[in-house]
């Protein structure tokens, strides 16, 4: 993959992909991690060339059409605050100008879900560099995001791109010293991500409602814990791998409305009582020496306070370990948002989805496509 830096840019014409897709709601952004995690790209491309238009999508409008629910103008202008300019907001790669611009929500235009050739090569053709720098769509095979790479003359990888795939690459090497913690709701929206792990961990300790699907499967009763049946069986092969870790305390409660908690041993879940978080003390003490972990998916629900322990147990242990660490995933970035105040991590993936793709050991259209260049 080619970086930005290794080509001379200045004066250049520039389309950049960045995901700047970020919560608005009433015109105003609820966070703007992913707008800052852009700017630095942004800055460099500037300081060689002021011919640039940023491109990103937002949300999920329906395509062919304008939707001002859905009108990049707020991105616009927490931009213009930052980089203070006054930036465009174009509707069309007609209008693209010899100075910074920003395009309009990209999927506005027929055929981005679709890689639709014409708008490749309209996207393509207005530019003189197509720079790739929205990892959290990499899994995509939009036109913004594959086509236009494939099909524009030089095509580099950015900043946050090129600094997320080393991060992960990084993690993902082979290590005897590496520990993978996945949590979440479901072992089936997980499943590939586990099995990709275990080829490289030494150990993946797990969490979340997935653990009680693992716990069932090692036997236990689970009471009324949110599981999944339908994946017994495939966790009992992962457990015979002997590198699983399941935890052997768990918070139970009636419901996750309830208003208090207790401790229990996984030998003793009553009937009636669903497992909504993890004790991880005797997991933690156990750790040992390791180099990297990975982690993906909270470990309880920790939306509720009551049910946030493993998952703040882990982050403090995280913000303790000399070992590298490497975090991502939708609820898991919102979790460490919530918990972790020393940002000690270090690498947090901007991406959810590209994320845990990347993590199963899945090729990404986008990273492909530039390879290739
Ligand atoms: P990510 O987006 O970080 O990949 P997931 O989407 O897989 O994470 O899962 C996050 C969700 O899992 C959280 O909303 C959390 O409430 C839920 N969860 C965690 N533990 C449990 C549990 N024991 N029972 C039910 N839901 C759980
Ligand atoms: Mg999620």
């Amino acid at each position: 993959m080619k970086h930005l830096a290794e080509e001379n840019i200045a004066e250049k014409k520039i389309g950049l992909r960045v995901d700047l897709n970020v919560p608005i709601k009433n015109g105003e952004i609820l966070n703007d991690e992913r707008l800052s995690a852009a700017l630095p790209t942004i800055q460099f491309i500037l300081e060689r060339t002021n011919k640039l238009c940023i491109i990103s999508h937002l949300g999920r409008p329906e395509e062919g059409k304008f939707d001002k629910n859905y009108s990049l103008d707020p991105i616009k202008k927490w931009l213009e605050d930052k980089l203070e300019v006054s930036i465009p907001l174009i509707k069309n790669f007609t209008e693209v100008p010899d100075s910074l611009s920003i395009m309009e929500n990209i999927r506005f235009f027929k055929g981005e879900k679709s890689n639709d050739q014409e708008l490749t090569s309209i996207i393509s053709e207005s530019f003189d560099v197509y720079v790739m720098d929205a990892f959290a769509t990499a899994h995509r095979s939009s036109s913004s995001t594959y086509g236009a790479i494939i099909k524009s003359k030089k095509a580099f990888s950015g900043l946050l791109f090129s600094k997320e795939i080393k991060s992960l690459d990084a993690a993902l090497v082979s290590s005897k010293n590496a520990l993978s913690v996945v949590g979440g709701s479901k072992v089936s929206t997980k499943l590939k991500v586990i099995q990709n792990l275990l080829t490289r961990s030494s150990k993946v300790l797990v969490g979340g409602g997935i653990a009680n699907t693992f716990l069932k499967a090692a036997g236990k009763n689970i009471g009324s814990s949110l599981v999944e049946d339908d994946m017994l069986s495939v966790s009992q092969k992962l457990l015979a791998t002997n590198k699983i870790i399941l935890p052997t305390h768990v918070y139970v409660a009636d419901s996750p409305e309830a208003n208090s908690a207790q401790l229990v041993s996984v030998d003793n879940v009553a009937a009636d009582k669903m497992i909504l978080d993890i004790e991880l003390s005797n997991e933690i003490s156990s750790i040992g020496n390791i180099d990297y972990v990975l982690w993906n998916g909270p470990l309880g629900v920790f939306e509720i306070d009551l049910f946030s322990n493993g998952t703040q147990q882990l982050i403090s242990y995280l913000e303790e370990t000399s070992a590298k660490v490497i975090a991502g995933g939708g609820e898991t970035i919102f979790a460490i948002s919530k918990f972790s105040h020393k940002n000690k991590f270090h690498y947090v993936s901007t991406a959810g989805g590209a994320f845990l793709e990347y993590l199963s050991g899945h090729k990404l259209p986008s990273v492909e496509a530039l390879r290739l260049k």
